[in-house]
Order: C-alpha cells, then sequence, then structure tokens
C-alpha cells in the first residue's frame, strides 16, 4: 500500500486530527494534535502528513474539515480562512497555506459539522437516506447538513448554534456568553456556556442537577427547529455534551413537546427515537468525512 490514500485534517478548536487513509481501508495512520496557536498547529500538522506521505507515498488529495466559521467559496479572496471566532488568535487564519504548494494535490474543506454529515451519511447513521443533519454540542454548538450527497453551502454554511431560542423554564439569571448573540443556542447551551452555569467542568455535575433539564429543552428546542427548517430525513447528535448518557432521551422528549405534533412522521416517542440518534461513527465521522472530502476533491 504506497499509493492511492487520501490525506485528512480534522480541524477542531481543541484538538486536530490528522490522517492518511481512504473510505476503502479505512484511516491508515493517524495523530492527535492540541490546538494552540494557528502557526504552530498548521506547522505541527504539515510536519505529520509530510513525514506520513514520505512512508505511505504522496497522498492523491487532502481533505480539511475545520471549525468554523470559514470562507468555504472558492471564488471568494478569504478562501480557506476562518472568519471572526470567538476562538482567540485564530480569526483570519488561512488553514490551506502550508498545503498550497504540494504538487499536484487537491484540497477540498468543509466545516467539521458538513464533513460528519457527509461521513453519517454516506457510512453511518444516516445511510440509505436521501438527506441527514448533523449537530455537534461541544465548544461550539455546530449544524452539517448533506442532501443528496452535497453538503449545504450558500451565504456561508448553516449556523444554527447562532439561533435564538424561546427561553426555558426556570431559566432566568444567566445573560449566554455568546460574544455576537448573549443568549443565542451557543451562547446558553454549549459545554462553555454550561460550565459558566456550572462554575465546574460538567463531569462534575450529577444526572439529577436542574442544568441538564434546562440544556435538554434547548436542545430539543434546537432539534425542532432544523426539523421544521430543512426537514432533514434524520438528525445525528454528537460532541462532547452528547456524552451525557440522559440527555439524549431527556432532548429527545422536549422536541417532540415543541413540536407540537405538527410533523406527522414526529408524532411519537418512538418516532423521535428513530428521529434523533447518536452519531454510528462514534468519535471518528469528523476525520471520516475529511477523507470523503479528500477522495470528491
Ligand atoms: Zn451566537
Amino acid at each position: 500500500m504506497t499509493r492511492g490514500l487520501y490525506a485528512a485534517i480534522e480541524a477542531g478548536g481543541t484538538k486536530w486530527v490528522c490522517a492518511l487513509g481512504s473510505s476503502a481501508d479505512g484511516v491508515v495512520t493517524s495523530t492527535r494534535l492540541p490546538t494552540v496557536d494557528p502557526q504552530s498547529t498548521l506547522a505541527a500538522a504539515h510536519r505529520w502528513l509530510e513525514q506520513a506521505a514520505h512512508t505511505f507515498g504522496p497522498p492523491r488529495a487532502l481533505g480539511i474539515a475545520s471549525f468554523g466559521p470559514v470562507e468555504l467559496d472558492p471564488a471568494a479572496p478569504h478562501y480557506g480562512c476562518l472568519l471572526d471566532t470567538p476562538k482567540r488568535g485564530w480569526s483570519g487564519t488561512d488553514l490551506l497555506a502550508p498545503f498550497r504548494a504540494w504538487p499536484g494535490v487537491p484540497i477540498a474543506l468543509d466545516t467539521d459539522v458538513n464533513a460528519a454529515a457527509l461521513s453519517e451519511q454516506a457510512l453511518g447513521a444516516g445511510r440509505g437516506l436521501d438527506s441527514l443533519a448533523y449537530l455537534t454540542i461541544g465548544t461550539g454548538i455546530g449544524l452539517g447538513v448533506v442532501v443528496h450527497g452535497r453538503m449545504l453551502h450558500g451565504l456561508l454554511h448553516p449556523e444554527a448554534g447562532h439561533l435564538t431560542p424561546r427561553r426555558a423554564a426556570g431559566d432566568t439569571g444567566f445573560a449566554g456568553i455568546c460574544p455576537f448573540h448573549g443568549d443565542c443556542f451557543e451562547g446558553l447551551a454549549s459545554g462553555p456556556a454550561l460550565v459558566a452555569r456550572l462554575g465546574h467542568e460538567l463531569g462534575d455535575a450529577p444526572d439529577d442537577h436542574p442544568v441538564w433539564t434546562i440544556e435538554a429543552d434547548y436542545l430539543g428546542q434546537l432539534c425542532a427547529q432544523v426539523a421544521l427548517a430543512l426537514s432533514p430525513r434524520r438528525i445525528v447528535l454528537g460532541g462532547g455534551v452528547m456524552q451525557h448518557a440522559k440527555l439524549l432521551p431527556a432532548l429527545r422528549a422536549r422536541a417532540l413537546h415543541w413540536l407540537g405534533g405538527y410533523l406527522p412522521p414526529l408524532r411519537t416517542a418512538a418516532a423521535m427515537d428513530d428521529y434523533l440518534v447518536p452519531p454510528a461513527l462514534g468519535q471518528r465521522s469528523g476525520i471520516l468525512g475529511a477523507l470523503l472530502l479528500a477522495e470528491r476533491a
């Protein structure tokens, strides 16, 4: 196996995963790098991929699945650059710069959540469905959408985490942490929002802590809004916050409540169990999505 592999980067807010592989071979070799400053992180990813290419042969293409917001329009002057991001120091970073010099290696770029939606649709929880949405609830709240095998872009890319919810019952004292909107979904219900509410890390919050009731309500509202606005066949929920085992059943019940019986296929708890699901590819949906992006480059 010396030729025919693809290179992939899943560029996240806390870690970057770099890999060589293909959808047929899976991930052949990979590494995790901590997300530090842009220059060091990009240099480390570039160095690792160069070394991997030395061992396995030059990649046929590179797929990058990045946290956003990021310019995805190849015709735009800042194609491949991160836009204004709350992540300190990263606004304006050109994610493609170190890799443009690779001869004959085309680059495909998309958001990490669009890539996760792509891999779950092709290989995971959305197999056989013609549309799929992927919501990640972690450092931020992101939405990726695949329709008939294509990721949804346009003006930018979906940014449903910045929609504004109705306030959950009893959630009166917390202003939210989004630097743009305060109490959008991301400002109220992302991982950092939960930590700000609690004053300590999530792992230390017991199952019966009232914060989980509030969280389930917001995530249920968000799923209901995505179902109403985009009508995906299924919604996959991933990200660090979703590791809390009791959250998924609780948010399904709240989504059912907020839909109010309006969508005929989603009128029962059993239908909701099949509609709102965890990622079938687990933690690998992002990097596998980046490999699929490379294969389409
Ligand atoms: Zn916001």
